[in-house]
């Protein structure tokens, strides 16, 4: 009796402690691991209770953690506390409180905040910091100064948002890129695309971001093609926040946005040939093959035709087959259709050129 009743203890501790996390499912996101590195699905730019969010921290890391993330960074605004009375000023308290929860989650939480300060310059975000307690002070460029002894990346948010100067690029921004202290742009933040920051990444060699920046619970719960939260893929050579940083500073990053994967044509190339599987042709008469095409990725792929064979277009949706049927004047030479990804986009509306190798007869 005694050891029945010691026995039913454990195993109600069991189910106690087992059952004490109660998470959601996690839904994966799908985007191929690069030759030398490995993508992790990250947000940089996100807001809590601690500035003018409307969550606590750790629902910060429950959503990302269901929507397939890898890393986050919480960054809420230094100057800008609306709820202030409520909530006291501590900057880096979201960080504290989300740490723990993100850790058991094999979430990795990148110590962050935003610097807001009107056009110009605008709002900046500085992640990798130690402590964010000494930004708080009134110069802007004492601020950008500290950040960067703290070893932080600084990217420049959202660009041609507000005020008579927005999304111009000025003296202060000259400045801050001379010292090497701004490494980044978002070319994408929440519904918004920049073109500008978009063509000065590709011109002044800056890493590319795409984040989010919510305010409001995200309530999806899985990451899609049609709907997910702007997102920037990162290389990384080790999943680490130090492997982060690294491929941060390298620009190993491409953009999700809406329907659009955005990058340098370098990263794009390889993980456009990553995404799509081309089988050798399974039937081939006297004039025409039939073949498979795989796209593995969560993003659908649109391909237009430039040059004379193959369909005008095709459609690759997100982590599917497609079957396609091509007339040719012998069926068993290899074939390559050059044709353009119009939404794997390496500049400001211009679509990654592509070749589709269909392998022939050996
Ligand atoms: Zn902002
Ligand atoms: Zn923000």
């Amino acid at each position: 009796m005694k050891v029945w009743k010691t026995s039913l203890v454990v195993v109600l501790l069991g189910i106690w402690f087992s059952s004490a996390l109660g998470a959601d499912p996690r839904h994966e996101i799908h985007f191929p691991n690069l030759p030398g590195t490995q993508t992790l699905v990250c947000d940089f730019h996100m807001h809590t209770v601690f500035s003018d969010g409307q969550v606590w921290p750790t629902t910060r890391v429950d959503e990302a953690w269901r929507q397939g993330l890898d890393a986050i960074s919480i960054s809420d605004h230094i100057e800008y506390q609306p709820h202030r009375d409520d909530i006291p000023t501590k900057h880096n308290r979201p960080y504290d409180l989300a740490l723990g929860h993100a850790h058991v989650h094999n979430l990795l939480l990148i110590k962050g905040t935003e610097i807001t300060r009107d056009t110009p310059p605008g709002h900046f975000n500085a992640i990798f910091l130690k402590n964010v307690d000494p930004l708080d002070t009134p110069e802007f460029l004492d601020v950008i100064e500290e950040a960067n002894k703290q070893g932080a990346f600084v990217f420049w948010n959202h660009q041609g948002w507000k005020g008579e100067e927005a999304g111009r690029w000025l003296p202060v921004h000259t400045t801050m890129f001379e010292n090497k202290w701004l490494h980044g742009m978002e070319v994408c933040n929440g519904s918004t695309y920049y073109p500008s920051a978009h063509k000065w990444c590709l011109e002044k060699n800056l890493t590319m971001l795409g984040n989010s920046d919510i305010h409001v619970p995200d309530r999806r719960e899985k990451s899609t093609s049609e709907n997910h939260r702007t997102l920037t893929l990162v290389f990384v050579k080790e999943q680490t926040i130090d492997g982060v940083k690294e491929a941060l500073q390298e620009g190993r990053t491409a953009v999700w946005f809406d329907d659009q994967i955005i990058g340098r044509q370098e990263i794009l190339e390889p993980l456009f040939a990553a995404s799509v599987r081309i089988e050798p042709p399974h039937v081939r008469t006297d004039r025409r093959i039939w073949f498979q095409i795989h796209n593995t990725c969560d993003a659908d792929i649109h391909l237009e035709r430039t040059g004379k064979l193959g369909p005008a277009s095709l459609e690759l949706p997100a982590r599917t087959t497609i079957l396609v049927k091509i007339d040719v004047k012998d069926p068993k030479s290899p074939l390559e259709l050059p044709y353009r990804a119009t939404n794997f986009l390496i500049a400001p509306e211009k679509g990654l050129p592509v070749v589709l190798k269909v392998p022939g007869v050996e």
